[in-house]
């Protein structure tokens, strides 16, 4: 944030809390000339959003200590999750195997600097990582193992299926009469008691879907 900018920030301060911005003037001189060294590598938006999240949560007047720990904690979080990766050949200047040469140094600090200053955003392992099905989605990389017989026996006799009497063939339809589900046997429909029959349109839906089962088999 250059000097202008600083009083920029000031004087949009002075607007929303009378108790930052000096009144005398060479006090004012003084505060800017503090807040500017302070807050030098601290981009002007980023200050004046920094100004709306401590009014957010703070009823102390803001310092400017206040809004470079912000950039701090920011730098801190996107150097973090930055992987570090720099690739030479990316930059036409930078000689790749003169790792220690001027340019290839430029470049990088150059790379490290935008991302703490947030104009590059920095790329994290996740997106490194090859996407595997895009049903999986973000770049997660699944190996999915078939079932082996071993784990199959063990899953059976942990959980064994349960055995159901099988019921008129029916039974695999809904049943129009009672509303029983496919696979579940009918009720009485004043009592709600399980039937061990079915109910006669149950067996007329039924035969219809056979019927149009097998047209559809032979055409
Ligand atoms: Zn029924």
């Amino acid at each position: 944030m250059t000097l202008d900018e600083t009083i920029d920030l000031l004087s949009q301060i002075a607007l929303i809390d009378d108790r930052v911005v000096k009144v005398d003037t060479a006090e004012q001189r003084a505060q800017v000339t503090v807040w500017a060294a302070v807050l030098r590598d601290v981009p002007l938006q980023f200050a004046g959003e920094a100004v709306g999240r401590h009014y957010a949560e703070s009823a102390w007047p803001i310092m400017p200590k206040d809004i470079a720990g912000r950039w701090r904690d920011q730098v801190r979080d996107r150097l973090g999750r930055s992987t570090g990766t720099f690739e030479p050949a990316d930059h036409p200047n930078v000689d790749p195997d003169d790792r220690y040469g001027n340019a290839y140094v430029a470049a990088l600090r150059a790379q490290r600097g935008a991302i703490a200053g947030g104009t590059t955003e920095p790329v994290g392992l996740r997106e490194l990582m090859p996407a595997v099905g895009s049903r999986l989605g973000g770049g997660r990389a699944v190996d999915l193992v078939p079932a082996n017989s071993d784990f199959r026996t063990t899953k059976t006799a942990m959980y064994p299926p349960r055995t159901q009497p099988a019921g008129p063939p029916e039974r695999s339809v809904h049943c129009p009469a009672c509303g029983a589900s496919p696979g579940k046997p009918c009720r009485t429909t004043n009592r709600g008691r399980q039937m061990n029959g079915i109910h006669p349109s149950r067996r007329d839906a039924y035969e219809a879907a056979q019927a149009t089962d097998s047209k559809g088999d032979h055409s």
